[in-house]
């Protein structure tokens, strides 16, 4: 599938498939040890739950479907968007939750300290903050991440038994598994879409268009979500509308 692609989808898909086989060749020891070592537990800072500290939440489809069941209105296409064709709609992987205009920009779920839809989050809430995946370090290596936001939230040092260390470990890894996979199967139908259609990603358009964009113009937004393109109008500050 992936030779077939114009790029840059092709060469992202190779990429992401090599990221898939380095995650699955991480030795799950190694990882429970290095979560028994932090003996990292939450405080309730609720930092985590601002796009000050953390960006936004990835939302896998069945998370998206969660939160929608909740609130309509709280599901907004995740930002940055990844391509912009020479017509100036915008593409991305997947939605996220909208923040609330407050300085941190927090969660629209967080009520009062408390995650207001906790036994419904999405994946990615249930396994933070641990994570497993390749980064760039300050001078540009790329090494694993296993751990997120580091001394900057939570309780170190608390004591989590093996078999606790490896559930969180194994949980994470197929939360980054199923990320990796639902990447490659975006990159893989835009790729095939943009080459049915005759498209092509500009990145002059895409500034152009994000620059209307900040000074309040509306913009369309095409978000993969269950192997299709939901076509949306974004509005800067306004409740996403469908356009499909
Ligand atoms: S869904 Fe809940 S746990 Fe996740 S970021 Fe929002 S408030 Fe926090």
């Amino acid at each position: 599938m992936a030779q077939s692609l114009p790029e840059p989808f092709r060469s992202l898909v190779v990429r992401c498939g090599q990221e898939l086989n380095a995650l699955r060749g991480y030795p799950e020891d190694r990882f429970a040890d290095i979560i028994q070592e932090v003996g990292f537990s939450c405080d309730l800072c609720t930092r985590c739950c601002t796009r000050a500290f953390n960006g936004h939440v990835h939302l896998l489809d069945d998370d998206a479907e969660r939160v929608y069941s909740h609130d309509p209105a709280a599901l907004e296409p995740a930002f940055p968007y990844a391509f912009c064709d020479l017509h100036g709609t915008f593409y991305v992987s997947g939605y996220t939750i909208r923040s609330r205009q407050d300085a941190a920009g927090s969660c629209l779920f967080l009520e009062d300290g408390r995650c207001r839809i906790y036994n419904d989050r999405p994946m990615i809430c249930r396994v933070y903050p641990f994570m497993l995946h390749r980064e760039p370090d300050g001078e540009g290596v790329i090494d694993w991440r296993q751990i997120s936001g580091l001394d900057e939230h939570g309780y170190y040092h608390t004591h989590i038994p093996r078999d606790e260390a490896f559930r969180v470990a194994r949980k994470t890894r197929a939360f980054e598994e199923a990320l990796l996979c639902h990447e490659m199967a975006f990159l893989e139908f835009i790729g095939d879409y943009f080459s049915r259609n005759g498209l092509r990603h500009v990145r002059k358009v895409y500034d152009d268009r994000m620059r209307e964009y900040e000074r309040g113009a509306a913009v369309r937004v095409m978000v993969y979500f269950r192997g299709r393109f939901e076509p949306c109008e974004v509005c800067p500050g306004q409740a996403v509308r469908m356009t499909g």
